[in-house]
C-alpha cells in the first residue's frame, strides 16, 4: 500500500538535501551552458577566418581576371573558382539583384535575411550554414555585396551530439550527487534519529544502560550523543537515589505508623469510658493511620518494582479455583453480587498467587467503589490467543480523556477525588506493574455512566 508521507521542510535533513540539490543542479547546469556557448563560438571562429579571407581575396582576383575578360565574365570566373558543394557565393547589386552566383546555389539560401559581416549560423532545409557578407566596389562606381555561405552541417551535428552527451552526463552527475549526499546526510543524522527513538522508549530504570549508536556519525553529532548519554547516566543515578530515598522513607514510616494504628485500635476496643466525641476522633485517626500505612505499603511496592527488586514466585495454578477463592475475599466488606463465567474450567495459568490476588482485589475494590450497590460485577474468562479475563462493572465509567492516564501514579479523576475520597491513585499503577511483571497485559474499555471493562491477558500454560 502506498503511504503518502508529508515532507517536513523544517527538518535539517530536508533542508540540507534540498540546498545541496539546488546548488548542484544550478552549478552543473550553468557549467554545461557555459561550455556549450564556448564550443559554439569555437566552431564559428574556426570557419570565420576562412570566410573573411575568402571575401577579401575575391576583389583582388576579380581585378586580375578583368585584365583578360569583361567585368561580368571576371566576376563569374572568380566566383566559380571559389565555389564548391560546401562553399557557395553570390553577388548582389545595390538594387538587390543577384548578378553572379555559384552553380549549386539554391533560392532558399539567397532569400535568407539578416546576413551581416559577422558570420552567423542559419538552418536552411535541415542543413547548417555559416553566412556572412562583404560590401565591395569593383568598378569604383557601383557598390555590391558578396555573400559567402559555408556548409558546416557535419561540424554542427558533431557539436550537437557532444552537447547532448554533455547534458546527459551533467544530468546523471546531478542524480549521483543528490543520491550520494542524501545517503550521507541520512547516515550522518541517523544518530539524532536514534537519540529521539531511544529517548521516546526509555524507561526510568534503564536510563543508565542507554547506548546511542553513533559510531559512523560526524564529530559534532558524536559529541552531542555522548553528552546526552552522560546526561542520562547522571539522571539515572539521581533517579536511583530518589527511589532509594522513597523506599527508605516508606519503610521507616510504615513501622511506627503500624504501631500507632495498633494502639489506636486497642484503645478503641478497650476504651469503654471514652466520650462519643473522643471515640469519633479516635476512629478518624485510626482510619487515617490505616490509609497512610496502606499508601506507604503501595509506595514501597512500586519503589521495589522500579528497582527490579520485585520477587515473584511463579506457579502454575487452575484459574477457576484461584478466582473462586478471590471473589469471597472481595465480598468480605461489601455485599455486592459478583458473577463468574469461565469458558473452560481447566485453564491453567502461571502466576504468583499472592500478587494475582492483589491485582484482582484491587480491580474488584475499584469496581465496587465506583458503581452503585444494586449493580452487578461480572468476571468472564475466555480462551483466544491468550487467556483473557474481563472484569466488568456498571458504574460511573471513565471518560476517554482520562483512560490513558489512570495507570499513572497518583492519578485520580477529579470526580473520583471528590466523591470517593478514600483512594490514593496508586492502585492501578501497582496493578499494571504486577501484571507486566507476570508477562501479562492490561487494558480497558469504558463509557461514562455505563461502566468499565478491565481486560487482562496472560499467556497459556
Ligand atoms: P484510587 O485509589 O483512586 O481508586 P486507582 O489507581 O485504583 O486509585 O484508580 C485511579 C483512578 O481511576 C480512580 O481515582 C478512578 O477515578 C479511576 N477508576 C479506577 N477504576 C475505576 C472503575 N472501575 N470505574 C470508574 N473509575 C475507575
Amino acid at each position: 500500500m502506498f503511504i503518502k508521507r508529508k515532507i517536513d521542510f523544517n527538518s535539517l535533513k530536508t533542508r540540507l538535501i534540498l540546498g545541496i540539490s539546488i546548488l548542484s543542479i544550478t552549478g552543473l547546469t550553468g557549467v554545461a551552458f557555459a561550455m556549450s556557448w564556448q564550443m559554439k563560438n569555437r566552431l564559428i571562429m574556426s570557419h570565420e577566418k576562412h570566410l573573411n579571407n575568402l571575401a577579401q581575396q575575391i576583389p583582388n582576383d576579380v581585378k586580375i581576371y578583368q585584365e583578360m575578360y569583361s567585368p561580368q565574365q571576371a566576376l563569374d570566373k572568380t566566383i566559380k573558382s571559389y565555389s564548391s558543394p560546401k562553399t557557395l557565393l553570390w553577388i548582389k547589386t545595390d538594387q538587390a539583384k543577384i548578378t553572379t552566383y555559384s552553380d549549386n546555389l539554391s533560392p532558399e539560401i539567397t532569400t535568407v535575411e539578416n546576413i551581416t559581416d559577422q558570420p552567423k549560423i542559419f538552418n536552411i532545409s535541415n542543413q547548417y550554414w555559416l553566412m556572412c557578407s562583404l560590401k565591395i566596389s569593383f568598378d569604383e562606381k557601383n557598390l555590391q555585396t558578396i555573400y559567402v555561405a559555408q556548409n558546416i552541417n557535419d561540424d554542427q551535428l558533431l557539436l550537437n551530439d557532444l552537447l547532448k552527451t554533455l547534458f546527459l552526463i551533467i544530468f546523471l552527475t546531478n542524480i549521483a550527487i543528490i543520491y550520494a549526499t542524501s545517503t550521507y546526510i541520512c547516515l550522518a543524522l541517523k544518530p539524532i534519529d536514534n537519540i529521539t527513538k531511544t529517548a521516546k522508549n526509555i524507561s526510568p530504570d534503564k536510563l543508565k544502560e542507554v547506548s546511542l549508536k553513533f559510531n559512523q556519525a560526524p564529530t559534532e553529532v558524536r559529541k552531542l550523543a555522548l553528552t546526552i548519554e552522560e546526561l542520562l547516566l547522571k539522571i539515572g543515578e539521581s533517579w536511583d537515589n530518589q527511589e532509594q530515598l522513597l523506599s527508605n522513607v516508606s519503610h521507616e514510616l510504615r513501622t511506627p505508623l503500624t504501631i500507632v494504628s495498633g494502639y489506636l485500635q486497642s484503645l478503641l476496643r478497650r476504651g469503654d469510658n471514652l466520650t462519643k466525641t473522643q471515640k469519633e476522633a479516635l476512629t478518624i485517626a485510626n482510619s487515617e493511620a490505616g490509609r497512610t500505612v496502606q499508601l506507604l505499603q503501595d509506595l514501597l511496592e512500586l519503589a521495589r518494582a522500579d528497582s527490579g527488586n520485585i520477587k515473584l514466585q511463579m506457579e502454575i495454578v487452575k484459574l477457576s479455583e484461584l478466582l473462586r477463592e478471590i471473589i469471597p475475599m472481595a465480598q468480605q466488606y461489601s455485599q455486592r453480587q459478583i458473577t463468574l463465567s469461565i469458558e473452560d474450567q481447566n485453564i491453567n495459568i502461571k502466576v504468583d498467587i499472592n500478587r494475582f490476588k492483589q491485582i484482582f482485589l484491587n480491580l474488584l475494590d475499584n469496581a465496587i467503589k465506583y458503581s452503585s450497590d444494586d449493580t452487578l460485577i461480572e468476571i468472564r474468562v475466555s480462551k483466544k490467543e491468550d487467556i483473557i479475563i474481563e472484569i466488568e462493572d456498571h458504574g460511573i465509567g471513565i471518560p476517554l480523556a482520562y483512560q490513558n492516564r489512570i495507570f499513572e501514579r497518583f492519578y485520580r479523576m477529579d470526580e473520583a477525588r471528590t466523591r470517593y475520597d478514600s483512594g490514593s491513585g496508586l492502585g492501578l499503577a501497582i496493578v499494571k506493574t504486577l501484571v507486566l511483571a507476570m508477562n501479562g497485559n492490561i487494558s480497558l474499555i469504558s463509557q461514562p455512566q455505563k461502566g468499565t471493562i478491565f481486560t487482562l491477558k496472560f499467556p497459556y500454560e
